[in-house]
């Protein structure tokens, strides 16, 4: 599914993969087919930066009173959404 795919893991995502290496999905995928431990440091480093990221939309959703829109959004999307997308919704 990934290993033809040259675009970048996340584009929306700050991390440091997605951010600064820009690494590819393609490239990921490599990594983790030839069992290279560099492939679970990256995801590692991208899936915690997700879920701050989800956790700090969470806590200002609270905090605005807007978190049963945010999770109804979240919910309906049959993928990740995208941070802007969403910040454009709430
Ligand atoms: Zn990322």
């Amino acid at each position: 599914m990934y290993r033809d795919d040259r675009t970048v893991l996340d584009p929306t995502c700050a991390c440091y993969v997605c951010a600064e290496l820009k690494t590819e999905k393609s490239a990921l995928h490599a990594l983790f087919k030839e069992k290279n431990h560099e492939a679970g440091r990256l995801a590692i480093i991208h899936n915690v930066s997700f879920f701050n990221t989800l956790m700090s939309k969470i806590r200002d959703a609270i905090r605005q009173g807007t978190f049963s829109k945010l999770s109804a959004i979240y919910v309906s999307r049959a993928e990740k959404p995208s941070w802007k997308k969403m910040e454009k919704i709430l």
